[in-house]
């Protein structure tokens, strides 16, 4: 029988983990945290398995191109160390609003008269709703009061606003008369009403909702939260027609143009930019939301500012399929992922016989455009690599199904695809 090896002091064993990269204090924790479970061995996978939980690119192969997971949008985004003119106006020498340009061009592509941007869309809606609903009622169609993704849920966001609820119509019908009705009851103070698209699911059969133009006609403030941010329905941006999984996805410009007041919608989704929210609209209104207090603690950072203002101007100078990533996903025709594919599968034969191209499915995620998918070509490969592919340096996140492991070509960029042979290979050992 040998005696357990001593343990070696916390400090010893950090020092002998510097190869992870990881800063020195954090080593002393888990160097600490080993010992401290007897088993001082497990300190290098401790620290490996820290590693992993920092914030690192991954190749997005899940064909969910807005994966909220992966980030939603994916987007390039760099800017010097130096300052900015955040609150600074060049022209006068003066303090100015960090929400000026940015409203301007947000304002401009939604054909609004004035637009400001937040942190994310749920906090859009809790702003709006705050500046011009407090302490009042807000009618919202029963189909439409629905959960978004991570705990976005209507009714709570109206409470959170200090604004009322008051349900309208029915779950599957609702109509402009529902509104109109709940408007006049002597105990109602309506002050707006709230269309919401519900994004992340479809309700289908016996439905009706009652559309902008519609909700126009009443006497109050008609907010749209459009919720992925789909700057034109006709995708000006797009060579042809608008693709058909679009079909049903609110957009900006028209819901302006129908006579919303004021819309919101989400930055990082089909406007394919920055995590942002953007609320767009009447002037009067989009001010009544730049002097609430909320404003002051939602507003967004040079960082987002700046990748947003590079977002609008992308969308204003016509680069959209080309400079935005999202967009340049699905603009890619099934005949460039086809040789992309097949040049992968020719690559990473060796390893794994089994690699064949097929056609899949693609989605556009983030709760857009739900139920719907668009033509896309996989590589696919017989049983479970899901794992190993995470382990690789650069970790690449597919899908299995069937003991069959696949890789959509259409979120992964073109750069990354000797990425993809590599992990490929390196998960055939
Ligand atoms: C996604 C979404 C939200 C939440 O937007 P975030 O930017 O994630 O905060 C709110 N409303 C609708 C309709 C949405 O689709």
């Amino acid at each position: 029988m040998t005696a357990p090896s001593r343990p070696p002091s916390v400090d010893k064993l950090a020092r002998s983990l510097k190869a992870s990269g990881l800063p020195h204090p954090i080593l002393v924790d888990i160097a600490r945290e080993a010992i401290d479970a007897g088993d001082h061995e497990s300190a290098a996978a401790r620290a490996e398995q820290f590693r992993r939980t920092l914030l690192t690119p991954v190749v997005n192969a899940t064909g969910v191109l807005l994966h909220t997971n992966l980030g939603r949008a994916p987007l390039a985004h760099q800017q010097a160390a130096a300052a900015q003119t955040v609150e600074f106006d060049l022209s006068t020498g003066q303090r100015g609003s960090r929400q000026a340009a940015v409203g301007k061009l947000f304002a401009r592509l939604c054909g609004a008269e004035k637009a400001m941007v937040v942190n994310n869309n749920a906090a859009a809606v809790l702003l709006v709703v705050a500046a011009l609903a407090e302490g009042r009622d807000v009618p919202v169609s029963r189909g439409e009061s629905v959960e978004i993704g991570g705990s976005f849920r209507v009714p709570e966001v109206i409470e959170q606003s200090g604004a009322r609820l008051v349900d309208v119509g029915t779950t599957n019908r609702t109509r402009v008369a529902d509104y109109a009705k709940a408007i006049a009851r002597p105990d109602v103070d309506a002050a707006m009403v709230l269309k919401v698209h519900p994004s992340n699911y479809r309700v289908e059969g016996f439905v009706e909702e009652t559309s902008i133009a519609d909700l126009a006609t009443l006497n109050v403030p008609v907010v749209a939260d459009i919720g992925s941010g789909l700057v034109d329905a006709t995708c000006p941006w797009l060579p042809g027609a608008p693709p058909a999984w679009l079909a049903g996805e609110p957009a900006a410009v028209q819901a302006i143009a129908d006579g919303a007041d004021l819309i919101t919608f989400s930055g990082d989704k089909l406007l394919g930019g920055p995590q942002a929210g953007i609320i767009a609209g009447r002037a009067d209104l989009v001010e009544q939301c730049l002097r609430h207090p909320l404003a002051r603690a939602l507003r967004p950072g040079g960082l987002v500012l700046a990748a947003l203002q590079t977002t609008a101007l992308t969308y204003l100078d016509k680069r959209v399929a080309t400079d935005i990533a999202f967009w340049r996903m699905v603009a890619t025709p099934i005949a460039a992922l086809q040789t992309r594919a097949e040049s992968i599968v020719d690559a990473v034969r060796v390893a794994h016989p089994s690699a064949r191209v097929e056609s899949t499915e693609a989605l556009p995620g983030a709760g857009s455009a739900p139920g719907v998918t668009m033509p896309s070509v996989g590589v696919v490969i017989d049983g479970d690599l899901l794992k190993p592919l995470r382990q690789f340096a650069t970790p690449v996140i597919a899908r299995s199904r069937d003991d069959r492991t696949s890789l959509d070509l259409r979120s992964i960029d073109p750069v990354d695809d000797q990425r993809v042979i590599d992990a490929l290979l390196a998960a055939g050992r």
